[in-house]
């Protein structure tokens, strides 16, 4: 029986090049799988240049050189984890809010689920290409050996080679130009200059996040490890108002 070979796409620059190079060496690969956190039910919780991206360029980009997308997505939303409530403990009834830095629950309910779910339906030996760079050691020790496998490594391709493929390609993601790491709009984990670009340019996504920091009675008032998100709202509003006086 031949194995059958998935990938796993994030549409970073990474995963789409390990794609890539499967296409150009002819490995064997039976389909691309994607897993899409939502916000809410209509908005995703892709940074939006790259969820266009995604659908507008990759995605079809792809499936022309053949590949077969898997989209995945949970019934669960970034939303309806933020608002559902404690049911157990000295915090019963309070609202959940953000999640933690570390400990994220988007991550394992809207990602990891989803996948591990799909992964039960593979058959036994599928083998997973998976996106680790040449230049990435300690994560490539971790791979499960001969299920996980990296061509990345396979090819001696650092990051940096892979971030060229790809734009070579026509396929490197916009978000590459503000940011070096992928992942939902809302990370606690995201830099101060990913959420600037939020602020900056998507002001109805910075709003909802201020309309959940309104809401009381929640778990923690903290979005990241040690500020509220109207910390980071009127850090961004000083700024505004400093480059103002500037140019005045
Ligand atoms: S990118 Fe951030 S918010 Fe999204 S699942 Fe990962 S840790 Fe959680």
């Amino acid at each position: 029986m031949t194995e059958k070979h998935i990938a796993s796409v994030s549409f970073g620059k990474d995963s789409l090049a390990t794609i890539l190079l499967a296409k150009e060496h002819g490995e064997p690969l039976d389909e691309a799988v994607y897993c899409e956190v939502m916000f809410d039910k209509d908005i995703s919780g892709e940074v939006p240049e790259h969820r266009d991206f995604i659908y507008g360029t990759a995605i079809p980009a792809l499936e022309q050189m053949g590949v077969k997308i898997i989209v995945l997505r949970s019934e669960k939303t970034y939303v309806e984890l933020f608002t559902g409530r404690v049911t157990r403990g000295p915090k019963k009834g309070m609202v959940r809010s953000f999640p933690l830095c570390g400990k994220c629950a988007v991550q394992r309910d809207c990602k990891i689920r989803p996948i591990q779910r799909y992964q039960k339906g593979l058959p036994p030996g599928t083998v997973q290409y998976i996106g680790i760079a040449h230049d990435e050691t300690e994560r490539l020790l971790r791979l499960e050996g001969g299920r996980q496998v990296s061509l990345l490594a396979k090819y001696n391709f650092t990051e940096k080679d892979a971030r060229e493929f790809c734009r070579k390609a026509g396929l490197l993601s916009p978000v590459y130009a503000f940011t070096d790491r992928g992942g939902c709009w809302f990370c606690p984990n995201a830099k101060l200059s990913e959420l600037r670009h939020l602020y900056d340019h998507h002001p109805d996504l910075w709003a909802r996040m201020m309309e959940l920091q309104a809401i009381p009675g929640k778990t923690t008032e903290k979005f990241n490890r040690t500020q509220k998100f109207s910390d980071i709202d009127a850090i961004f509003r000083q700024e505004d108002e400093d480059t103002a006086q500037a140019a005045a």
